[in-house]
């Protein structure tokens, strides 16, 4: 049985987490009991909800234990198999977690699962065809629910959701307005994912900038909003946003490290009599075939490619993590492992 890098969360962070907190080893991978599957990890998902569970703190999950492999999604393929539904080279998608191997009992139902990479590239199982995929459509169709010609805005526009998110909505023939940081990230918003417009944070830093720049951007207000970041992001948008507008709140990256996001008027949510509602992708399993029919589609049509961050081994993972976090990676954070 082959030797298998992995990484281990070390200790916890308090506030920022750094590279520190990781720890890289390597042990035996061990041989197979009957029902059991031996996957070869080829690329790592680098995910933000990841940084949640590395504090042992309120959550609507378990957090990651201290001496223990970082969870994470994987692709890869089957490279030895005692369950009689797998066969060697099959195409999987699992939990494999942060190392270059894993055993998994195949019968247990949703640790793993077969794709087709036919017309579907294999890393897209991680994002735009996967857990960030079916989160994008999940906000846009459960909860903004937008009619043709309504105008939506999304935060971490470029990244993995955000990306599955502008495909979606432009579809549904909405207006779809970006908040990304970065001229470059900008560029790519309008000219590759399809967004009408895309406002650059780092340029409005705060909430009257970017409440002006949104007033531009939006000359018919905003009626629905996928919430990715938090803090002056979510004020700007609440001072425009339009009667029964709906807010999808997914993520709220700006404070994943502890820093306080408070909200300056929450009485425009009563105001604008606005539909604001939280979600976890992971506890609406029931949908996500019907999301991932629409994502495969996409894709397939040549409606759904986007960009990819691809960091090179299993030692280069925290590093990409980190950077993630603070806005260095464009597209899906990937770890390639082989
Ligand atoms: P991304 O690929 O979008 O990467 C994270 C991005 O967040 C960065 O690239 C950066 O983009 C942006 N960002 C980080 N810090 C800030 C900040 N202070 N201000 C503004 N932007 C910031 O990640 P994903 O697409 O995988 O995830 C997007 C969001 O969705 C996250 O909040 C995540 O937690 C959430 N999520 C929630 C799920 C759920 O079930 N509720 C499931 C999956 C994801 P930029 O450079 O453009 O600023």
């Amino acid at each position: 049985m082959p030797r298998n890098q992995q990484i281990l969360l070390d200790s916890r962070p308090q506030g920022q987490a750094q590279a520190s907190h990781f720890k890289r080893v390597c042990s035996d991978t061990p041989a197979l009991q009957e029902g059991q599957v031996l996957v070869r990890h080829h690329y790592l998902s680098l995910d933000p909800y990841m940084r949640g569970r590395m504090n042992d703190s309120k959550s609507y999950a378990a957090c990651q234990p201290l001496g223990q492999v970082m969870m994470g999604g994987t692709v890869g393929e089957v490279a030895e198999s005692r369950h009689p539904d797998y066969q060697v080279g099959d195409p999987v998608v699992g939990m494999g977690g942060w190392q270059e191997w894993s055993v998994v009992d195949a019968g247990q139902p949703g640790l793993l699962r077969k794709v087709d990479t036919s017309q579907v590239p294999l890393s897209y199982y991680l994002g735009a065809v996967g857990m960030p995929g079916v989160t994008a459509w999940y906000g846009l169709t459960q909860i903004i629910n937008p009619q043709p010609g309504q105008t939506l805005v999304i935060s971490a526009a470029t990244g993995a959701v955000g990306s599955a998110f502008v495909a979606l909505a432009k579809a549904r023939g909405c207006r779809v307005v970006g908040i990304a940081g970065g001229p470059e990230k900008c560029h790519y918003a309008t000219q590759e994912l399809g967004y009408d417009a895309c406002l650059d944070h780092r340029q409005h830093p705060d909430l009257k900038s970017m409440a002006q720049a949104l007033k531009t951007a939006c000359p018919q207000g905003i009626d629905g909003y996928f919430e990715n970041v938090g803090g002056h992001l979510l004020d700007a948008v609440l001072l425009r946003a339009n009667a029964f507008a709906r807010v999808a709140l997914c993520g709220m990256i700006a404070g994943y490290d502890g820093q306080p996001l408070p909200l300056h008027n929450p009485a425009l949510i009563l105001i604008n009599r606005m539909r604001v509602e939280g979600f976890i992708v992971s506890e609406h399993l029931q949908l996500w075939p019907q999301a991932l029919r629409e994502l495969g589609a996409l894709v397939a049509a040549g409606q759904l490619r986007p960009r990819e961050s691809i960091a090179q081994g299993l030692a280069a993972a925290p590093e990409a993590f980190l950077g993630m976090l603070h806005g260095q990676n464009f597209g899906k954070q990937l770890v390639k492992l082989i």
